[in-house]
């Protein structure tokens, strides 16, 4: 884009912000009990409140409620919307006129990165919701590890039966270019593309010492409080004990168990490899870290399973620990 070009665009993508993106959205049901009951099935959420009767009529809340964070799932366009895009550009609903917009001058690739909701009451059966959703703010233009994009905020506001808010919904996503498709791949020469490595930690002054023993060194350090001999990570400058700032660490075994862990599904991020499991992991000496598990089934891998660790150069950018089920 030349700069009149981006000048244009950034023109035209602004004027998105402060419009509303839809009508008001009815719920296609009121809310109910079998849309609650599954709800909890599979979130496993077994508060008799939300399902037991009998129960919620004698607890504070003197008969069921929805659980809170069904909110937004009231007023959902239901199935219909997996064939939405196959509809003319001038039927669809402006946030995916704007999302078309944005993919096409570039910016392809989305991620979803924040949804904060504010809950005012509690939703009972019956109740009838609409949803009022606005784009409220989008970014100027950002810098990401992801590519260069803009964050797009939308805000919704959930009505009741009497116009009443009972809840909010702020939801960000990052519409980028994706990084590895900037540069013009020419194929036989040295514009081939370097493959993609993983996101590079970010390196300040208080860990970038902790980095350097990780790479220069392959250990797996613990900063130790010099004034009680506390261990703590990640690196920070003082000591959350006794406020000392004089430091040391020592070399973890880098043997430990999990303490809690996700597989990453969606989206795939290029230069990791899948099934991507992330965990924390409690080491033997008491402090947590933040890794991958490799090497595994994710089905093989359970919370308080022994893990033990390696320095690893993953990629070109990045040696980091990396661990193994034992
Ligand atoms: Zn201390």
């Amino acid at each position: 884009m030349t700069p009149e070009e981006k000048k244009a665009f950034e023109e035209k993508l602004y004027s998105w912000v402060g419009k509303e993106i839809a009508p008001p959205t009815p719920g296609l049901d009121d809310v109910n009990e079998a849309m609650i009951r599954h709800w909890c099935e599979v979130m496993g959420d077994t508060n008799p409140v939300y399902t037991d009767k009998a129960f919620a009529e004698k607890s504070a809340k003197g008969g069921l409620i929805a659980p809170p964070t069904m909110l937004q799932a009231w007023s959902m366009e239901g199935y219909p919307m997996a064939f939405a895009d196959d509809k003319d550009p001038s039927e669809q609903d402006g946030q995916r006129q704007l999302h078309a917009f944005l993919s096409e001058n570039g910016y392809s690739a989305v991620l979803g990165t924040n949804s904060d909701q504010e809950y005012f009451r509690d939703l009972k059966p019956g109740d009838k919701i609409t949803a009022h959703t606005i784009i409220d703010k989008i970014s100027e233009e950002k810098a990401t590890a992801m590519g260069n994009g803009y964050f797009i905020e939308t805000r919704t506001t959930f009505t009741d039966q009497n116009g009443e808010t009972v809840g909010t919904m702020q939801f960000r996503v990052l519409k980028f270019k994706p990084a590895q498709a900037q540069a013009p791949v020419t194929e036989g020469t040295d514009n081939a593309p370097k493959p993609p490595t993983r996101i590079r930690s970010v390196r300040g002054h208080d860990n970038s010492w902790w980095w350097d023993q990780v790479e220069k060194h392959n250990t797996l350090p613990i900063q130790r409080c010099k004034g009680c001999q506390t261990l703590r990570h990640p690196p920070r400058p003082f000591c959350g004990e006794c406020q000392s700032n004089e430091w040391d660490f020592i070399a973890s075994t880098m043997e430990g168990e999990v303490f809690s862990f996700i597989e990453l599904h969606y989206p795939e991020i290029p230069g990791y490899q899948y099934p991507l499991i992330c965990a924390v992991i409690t080491l033997d000496e008491g402090t947590r870290i933040v890794s991958n598990i490799i090497d595994c089934k994710p089905e093989d891998v359970a919370i308080g399973k022994r893990v033990k660790g390696e320095i690893m150069v993953v990629d070109e950018d990045n040696t980091i620990p990396q661990f193994r089920l034992v």
